[in-house]
């Protein structure tokens, strides 16, 4: 959605973007915490909300064995095994 600029349910082209800090009260468990911060793409017509993750590290590997509960990789980049591991 930030790429296109378009809403993927309703088509529409405006959007309220803001920031989700670790320290929001609401705070998405997907991104360990002190790890980085989400962008929020929300469209403006049908309120479909869109999450990017800030600062993500480069090694997520490394990350997914510090945060064992909380995060895990899925990689269909390297081939093989298809998405799920
Ligand atoms: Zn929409």
């Amino acid at each position: 959605m930030r790429q296109t600029k378009m809403c993927p349910d309703c088509s529409g082209r405006k959007f309220a973007v803001t920031e989700l800090k670790d320290s929001d009260r609401c705070r998405v468990p997907v991104l360990p915490p002190k790890e980085g911060s989400f962008e929020v793409w929300i469209c403006a017509r049908c309120g479909y909300t869109a999450l990017y993750a800030r600062n993500l590290p480069q090694d997520i590997e490394d990350m997914a064995r510090r945060y064992p509960d909380e995060l895990r990789v899925v990689d269909a980049e390297s081939g093989g095994q298809g998405p799920y591991r």
